[in-house]
């Protein structure tokens, strides 16, 4: 019997998987949740009006697993695992249960990081589960008018675009840590055009906070911070995410950030393997571990464990980080590596930018950043937004990232043309690959 823990993204797509390649074997789901994969943006969603309720944002259907003969346990909480008997506990409706089995597979994800600031509290709220995201939007209805979001990655600014949505006259403050909002997930390009944005929608942001303290008054909530207090009547934070890894501690080998140290089929120890955001994972081009959470990273690791279970042996999976996200009427699409991962390689990474514009009617304009290794010329990130819908180019960058393309490649790729479609004779990545190069002959 194989047995998953954990019935998100990367459980339900290992047990498919593990199906898919084998339709006797015994497959058993274990979650602690009374529903299976909350799409944690949901909250943004329904802020947003695309939504009517969150259970709208739960993406898999019991029924469907049912029908691949798949079991599955909500409220099911493990509590305990012990590799070297094989079994694990499951906590249901009160009782403890002893399960054992002869794969086991931990999916239990991530945790939005708790505050040091938040201790003994419960003025901070989060979005992650679905019962935080309603905890969050039941406060929200009511009297609130000022909210401050504590982080401004890329959880806290679609969160305050979101909240902006929801309410035009909603005060919004963003406090990062960070000294520019997005540092860690975008060029200061990007995050530039993001913050005139903000500022436009009358959304106040602070950076290099440093949080001290946290009290509450009868009508408002105050953060101490270095540079002083900020006073609101709700708290929402929106931190990097970290590896849910309590309850694996002392039974595998975890990492200095809570990350399990796995093999590169990712299984621990002998019949335990680990998924998702659990982990920490190579950053293709650039060959270095980062933890990446991300759903198309987690349901990936779940087919590579699923086939190293079904012994084949020969899928791996390293992640060119693809994502889009949305702001302020912005979209943002990025993939591979960035300046900033330039401490972690042998060599220089170049950087080269400009605004080129879209094959539309209205030949959008976009920003476009590309990363380049400067000894061999080999792409290793391109970001870009624009006002109008790009999310379409998330694959395309990534593809031009994991098939090691050159500049000069990118240059004089034929990209398509057709003049019933939407398309230039030259598309804005060969435009983007010749500046480049122009700028190293000036040099
Ligand atoms: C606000 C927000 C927006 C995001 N937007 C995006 C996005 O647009 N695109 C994207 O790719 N990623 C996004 N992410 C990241 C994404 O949510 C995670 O990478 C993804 O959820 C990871 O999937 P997972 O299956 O590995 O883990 P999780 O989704 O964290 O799932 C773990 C599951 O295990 C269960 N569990 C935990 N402990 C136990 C236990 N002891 N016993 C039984 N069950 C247990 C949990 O209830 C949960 O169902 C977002 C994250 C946040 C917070």
């Amino acid at each position: 019997m194989i047995v998953i823990i954990g019935g998100s993204f990367a459980g339900v797509q290992a047990a498919l998987e593990l199906r898919r390649l084998d339709k006797k074997q015994r497959i058993v789901i274990f979650e602690k949740e009374k529903y299976l994969g909350y799409v944690p943006n949901g909250l943004n969603e329904l802020l947003k009006g695309n939504i009517k309720k969150l259970e709208e944002a739960i993406l898999y259907d019991l029924s469907e697993l049912k029908s691949n003969q798949i079991e599955v346990h909500l409220s099911s909480e493990c509590t305990f695992v012990d590799p070297v008997n094989k079994q694990v506990t499951i906590l249901k409706e009160g009782h403890e249960m002893d399960i054992r089995y002869h794969q086991l597979i931990v999916a239990i994800g991530s945790i939005q990081r708790p505050l040091s600031l938040e201790r003994e509290t419960n003025l901070v709220y989060q979005t992650k589960t679905l019962a935080d995201a309603q905890r969050t939007f039941d406060k929200l209805q009511k009297d609130v008018s000022s909210v401050a979001v504590l982080g401004g990655g890329i959880i806290g600014v679609e969160l305050a675009s979101a909240l902006r949505q929801f309410n035009p006259r909603l005060e919004i403050t963003i406090l990062e840590k960070f000294d520019y909002l997005l540092e860690l997930a975008v060029d200061r390009v990007i995050s530039d055009a993001i913050v005139e944005k903000l500022y436009n929608e009358n959304i106040q942001l602070y950076t290099g906070i440093d949080f001290e303290s946290i009290q509450e008054d009868k009508s408002s909530t105050c953060i101490k911070t270095n540079q002083g207090t900020f006073e609101s009547d709700m708290i929402i934070k929106a931190p990097n995410l970290e590896p849910n890894h309590r309850m694996l501690e002392g039974v595998i080998a975890l990492d200095i950030d809570g990350s399990s140290i796995v093999n590169q089929g990712f299984q621990a120890v002998e019949s335990l393997y680990v998924l998702g955001d659990l982990l920490r994972l190579k950053l293709m081009p650039i060959k270095e571990k980062f933890y990446m959470p991300l759903i198309n990273n987690s349901v990936r690791t779940a087919l590579v464990v699923a086939n190293h279970i079904g012994g084949k042996n020969e899928l791996t999976f390293e992640s060119t980080k693809t994502n889009v996200f949305a702001a302020f009427g912005l979209t943002v699409v990025r993939s591979g590596a960035q300046k900033r991962n330039e401490r972690f390689t042998f060599y220089n990474i170049d950087k080269c930018s400009g605004v080129y514009c879209l094959p539309d009617e209205n030949r959008s304009n976009l920003y476009v950043v590309i990363f380049v290794r400067e000894d061999t010329h080999e792409i290793l990130g391109i970001q870009a937004a624009s006002e109008v819908d790009i999310s379409c180019f998330a694959d395309l960058f990534s593809i031009i990232i994991r098939g090691k393309l050159s500049v000069e490649e990118l240059a004089t790729h034929d990209f398509f043309f057709h003049a019933a479609y939407p398309s230039k004779v030259t598309h804005f990545l060969n435009e983007l690959a010749l500046d480049y190069l122009d700028k190293q002959k000036e040099h």
